[in-house]
């Protein structure tokens, strides 16, 4: 019988149907031609003897790596539950050195996913005399000739076939001969260094919150530990950690990009050593691979520590899974497809092997605080920071009244001022936050008031002051400053808000001794240069750190006595039903930066909006406040987690066409599913890169089937009315 198989290649599609000559089990990875000429690497999802009704082209080639069955169930969900093709998960989960696409057929096979094995050359003739008749025997073969010299010189048997200069035709003719021998051996597995012996010492209620995880494990399969700023969850950890490697399982441990500091990564590896394999966004290609690979290949004993997408990797044997700083909106995939959230991907794929999932933050999302609340997940909470350090004392520093009484300089109040002059003073360290890159945000006419609008997008261009450009921080377009309004020819063009560029410009004039840094995308874009400014704040050769984002995570400097949050205004103005959240967030994460040895610490909020329940309840560090505040506006208003949505976007460079076919599917959309499909609307920002954009929001009332509307969804947006524009579904929208 002629067997077929539907394959997945890493393209947006489903499975393609090829036909084979061998039988191969699913799972297996091959080489098949797709389109003229080339040759990309499929899995085979599925073995059967169903003759397509259309021509099907034969597998190429068998190859030797495989996917495991439960990693083939893993992608499935994923597809499906975030509404995209098993080709898109493919593209996302196998590194692109183990799927090379587009070589033709001999740089495939120089490229090709092989199994972590050498090839060893030895005689196969008994003794001298033999040697000689064969030495004799290969007359005017001269390059065998050397060849069998070479490895008869070598001495010993199994000589590394890639410590020998002949080549592999001269050696093929040999061994067929049946005067050597070449035999390939997997490599001998990285030996793994012993455990550490002593553990970090918990504190006494470390200790508590460490057996209480454990407890908790017992009875659900996700615990959620909320634990304050400095608190030491790392510590409890590696504890945890420690106790999954001496069973012999594997665990994988995950963090938000900008939290994988080296400073993070030295602390695991004190630990744990070479049984710490690291993934993330700066590896290469190729060691994205090796790090597969490994993984792969390890049967137990390993810590993954990674990024969002690791959760793809192929642990097998995974005890625990650590979602650190679990509430980081990082953890979700935007663009492109798939549009995962690693977390919830994380919980799904430990439940699916029998894992257990910790998920562990000072704020958590309101989604795990629920859970946790209902008792569907575990809760411990760990409320005091480590050696009994006090948490920071926060002060709120009201903007309008310090500019009413003339105590406001350029960007800073007086009060933030005084205390950075008392830390320079002390030799301490301060680190202030602007959620804005560059220089300034926006820069205005002031006789039209035109602001300068990147020509693409419908955003403003953001003044980058040291290389003098203008730059749309959407599709990185940028274009000197003009010497006058594009708009109405002025010569009155001004730069308006401030960016962190201009906060360290105004820094560096009212406190010109200090040492001053500043850590953003921009400076951040060569690896070595964040780390050197990382170490040197951590050295103390740096005085004040100014950032955005990038340094409200994770960090563990010592010297810190002051944050300040230079605009909190910024946060709240998001109109999102997670801004606020978003905001007590990031203030507390800020604020958790400081103050971490002994002496307390010191924050200030600079805000025209004092007396905002958020900026409050930020300041109190009244997490529950803010949660339950925020859950009963959201029971209210219908948003997660009283139900799911899903975001439909839709673009297209006409703006006609692409409100004709949104009009269209809300129609179509209402008709299944009534007043809870929203829109078309356009999102804040509606143009990006030319296209125009609108949006459409399903909610899904929890009760109702998920599954089942993510399925009539699928149905509408397959409608052949609606081809030419683009259309991406983003399930769970951050
Ligand atoms: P969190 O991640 O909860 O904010 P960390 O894990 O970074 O807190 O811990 C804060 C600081 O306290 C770190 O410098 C850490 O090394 C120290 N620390 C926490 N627990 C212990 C412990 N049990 N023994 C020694 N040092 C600890
Ligand atoms: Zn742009």
């Amino acid at each position: 019988m002629q067997l077929y198989a539907d394959i997945v290649l890493p393209v947006a599609h489903g499975a393609f149907t090829f036909s084979l000559t061998e039988e191969v089990v699913a799972g297996r990875m091959v080489r098949v031609q797709f389109g003229a000429r080339k040759h990309i690497m499929g899995v085979i999802w599925r073995v059967h003897g169903v003759r397509p009704p259309f021509a099907v082209k034969p597998v190429e080639e068998v190859l030797e790596g495989t996917i495991s069955e439960e990693q083939m169930r893993f992608w499935e969900w994923i597809a499906d539950y975030y509404m995209c093709s098993l080709g898109e998960v493919m593209a996302a989960a196998l590194p692109a050195a183990l799927r090379p696409e587009g070589l033709s057929g001999e740089e495939f096979a120089g490229e090709i996913y092989k199994p972590a094995t050498e090839s060893f050359v030895s005689l196969a003739v008994g003794d001298e005399v033999a040697l000689n008749e064969a030495f004799e025997s290969l007359g005017r073969a001269v390059r065998q000739y050397r060849a069998l010299l070479e490895i008869a010189e070598a001495g010993g048997p199994d000589v590394p076939r890639k410590r020998l200069r002949a080549d592999a035709a001269a050696l093929r003719a040999l061994e067929a001969k049946g005067l050597v021998r070449i035999m390939k051996r997997e490599l001998a597995k990285g030996e793994l260094p012993d455990l550490p012996v002593d553990l970090p010492v918990l504190s006494a209620s470390q200790q508590r919150a460490f057996t209480d995880v454990k407890e908790k494990f017992d009875s659900t399969q996700v615990v959620v530990l909320q634990g304050v700023t400095g608190s030491g969850k790392t510590e409890i950890y590696i504890n945890l950690i420690a106790e999954q490697l001496a069973a012999g399982r594997n665990v994988l441990y995950m963090l938000p990009e900008i939290a994988m500091s080296s400073q993070l990564v030295r602390r695991v590896r004190a630990w744990f050593g070479e049984r710490v394999v690291v993934y993330h966004s700066r590896l290469t290609g190729r060691q994205r691979a090796v790090v597969w690979e490994r993984v792969k290949s390890s049967q137990g004993g390993l810590v993954v520590l990674g990024v969002r997408s690791a959760v793809l990797l192929p642990v097998q044997n995974l005890g625990l899974v650590i979602v650190d700083e679990e509430h980081d909106a990082s953890y979700k995939q935007e663009d492109p497809a798939p549009r995962y959230h690693a977390r919830d991907a994380a919980i799904m794929l430990a439940r699916a092997t029998g894992a257990k999932t910790l998920l562990g933050s000072a704020t958590p999302s309101l989604e795990s605080f629920f859970n946790a609340r209902a008792g569907k997940y575990g809760y411990v909470k760990l409320a005091e920071r480590y050696g009994g350090v006090p948490l920071p004392q926060i002060m709120i520093s009201d903007t309008l009244k310090a500019v009413a009484r003339g105590e406001r300089t350029v960007h800073f109040n007086k009060l933030l001022l005084d205390r950075l002059n008392e830390v320079l003073v002390n030799g301490k360290q301060a680190m202030l936050f602007q959620n804005r890159r560059g220089f300034a945000p926006y820069i205005e006419c002031a006789e039209c008031g035109a602001v300068i609008k990147c020509r693409q997008c419908n955003v403003a261009m953001t003044w980058h002051k040291g290389d003098g450009m203008l730059r749309c921080h959407y599709c990185g377009r940028a274009q000197r400053l003009p010497t006058v309004c594009p708009t109405c020819g002025a010569a009155a063009l001004e730069p308006r808000g401030f960016g962190t560029e201009k906060a360290v410009d105004e820094l560096v004039r009212i406190f010109p001794d200090a040492r001053i840094a500043r850590l953003d995308r921009d400076t951040a874009a060569s690896a070595k240069r964040y780390e050197s400014t990382i170490m040197a704040f951590e050295h103390g050769k740096t005085d004040i750190l100014v950032g955005t984002q990038m340094i409200t995570k994770g960090f563990d400097f010592g010297g810190v006595a002051l944050v300040g949050i230079l605009n909190a205004d910024n946060l709240l103005a998001y109109p999102d039903f997670r801004a606020a959240e978003r905001a007590f967030q990031t203030i507390t994460q800020m604020a958790g930066r400081c103050g971490r040895r002994g002496e307390q610490g010191q924050v200030v909020i600079q805000t025209s909006q004092p007396a905002n329940p958020l900026v409050r309840q930020a300041a109190d560090g009244d997490y529950e406040a803010m949660a339950c505040e925020q859950l009963a506006e959201r029971a209210e208003f219908l948003y997660p987690p009283y139900c799911r949505l899903i975001e439909v976007t839709l673009r297209h460079r006409d703006a006609a066409r692409l409100w004709e076919v949104a009009n269209r599917l809300a129609m179509s959309g209402r008709a299944v599913f009534g007043r809870m499909l929203l829109g078309p609307q356009p999102p804040l920002v509606d143009k990006v890169r030319g296209e125009e954009i609108l949006t459409l929001l399903l909610k899904v009332e929890r009760g109702s089937s998920f599954a089942d509307a993510r399925r009539r969804l699928g149905e509408l947006l397959s409608d052949k009315h609606l081809r030419g524009v683009r259309i991406t579904c983003n399930v769970d929208p951050q």
